[in-house]
């Protein structure tokens, strides 16, 4: 699982920083799914090595421009190209008819299946693979965070030792992976756990945005990995962020240490702290720091690779 930020900065796009979207890549699927989709993500996206191909699911947080005015567009390219199999897009009620309003009045068509799925509290997509799940933010809209949680799965099968102590393969070995327990013919009896390796415990990725400080976005970031957060404004800026129901970043800084996040991830940063300002970017880094030192600062094309855990836990 990687991350990709395409746009960083809150509310408009700056030289640097593009509005909100962050891709995460599949490898093991070939596919890319989309967080938000602010204005020039498709152009973001031919800055970087992703594919627009790849995207099969975009999932949207709220309906302010700066998290949804690139969505048709992409979509449209996406038809365009030729290549897209399948969007499906998740979001907050009023998405399906924002969809449905622009492709009518600007006649677009795709040639693809496209999908709206209106969002509520729990999951919003599983697989055998993937649990992706909401949860509602505290913002001036109907807003939900994701949380995407791998499955764990059962660790490498020891096929060697099987193969030393004489067990034949087939059907046994699928009931050892399982970590059954088997007696052979000769009445040996073996326990599958015993051939097979740690438990590989499933990695989670939580996105929170936009929002104040809040519950939801604790629930989210419960054991992350990996915690992206917004950080529109600094500390001395609480008052704005109280008011516009954004966050600080030593807000972001409390989720992530009270939910016990391994990482966190600032985004979603004022364009008021553009470097040459009287406070910029590393203050807020540092403000956050100060409570949860496993943080880093997001801006656009930055690539972070989530390692899985070793062992369970
Ligand atoms: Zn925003
Ligand atoms: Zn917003």
């Amino acid at each position: 699982m990687q991350i990709t930020f395409l746009g960083t900065s809150a509310g408009v796009p700056t030289r640097s920083r593009n509005v909100s979207c962050v891709a995460l890549r599949l490898p093991q699927r070939g596919e890319v799914w989309l967080f938000d989709c602010g204005e020039g993500t498709q152009h973001q996206l031919l800055r970087s090595d992703l594919k627009l191909s790849q995207i099969t699911r975009i999932f949207i947080t709220h309906l302010h421009g700066d998290h949804l005015f690139g969505l048709v567009g992409l979509l449209a390219s996406a038809g365009m190209a030729g290549d897209a199999r399948r969007i499906d897009i998740y979001g907050p009620a009023g998405l399906d008819q924002y969809v449905e309003d622009i492709t009518r009045t600007s006649e677009t068509h795709f040639s693809y299946p496209v999908e709206v799925h209106t969002v509520t509290t729990g999951a919003v997509f599983e697989d055998d693979e993937f649990v992706v799940s909401g949860e509602p933010l505290v913002h001036r809209v109907e807003t939900y965070g994701y949380r995407i949680a791998e499955r764990d799965r059962a660790g490498a099968f020891d096929v060697e030792k099987a193969e030393a102590l004489g067990i034949p393969s087939g059907p046994l070995y699928g009931r050892l992976k399982r970590g059954e327990r088997v007696t052979l013919p000769d009445g040996r009896e073996f326990d599958g756990r015993d051939f097979c390796g740690p438990t590989l415990t499933g990695r989670r990725i939580a996105y929170c945005t936009d929002t104040t400080y809040c519950r939801g976005a604790l629930e989210l970031a419960r054991e992350a990995d990996l915690l992206i957060h917004e950080a529109t404004f600094a500390s001395v800026d609480e008052e704005l962020a109280r008011r516009s129901l954004h966050s600080t970043s030593v807000m972001a800084a409390r989720v992530a240490s009270e939910a016990g996040a391994r990482q966190l991830l600032l985004t979603h940063l004022s364009p008021r702290y553009a470097f040459g300002n009287r406070l910029q970017p590393d203050d807020l880094l540092a403000e956050a720091r100060a409570i949860f030192p496993d943080t880093e600062l997001a801006h656009d094309f930055l690539t972070v690779e989530v390692p899985r855990r070793a062992h369970g836990g």
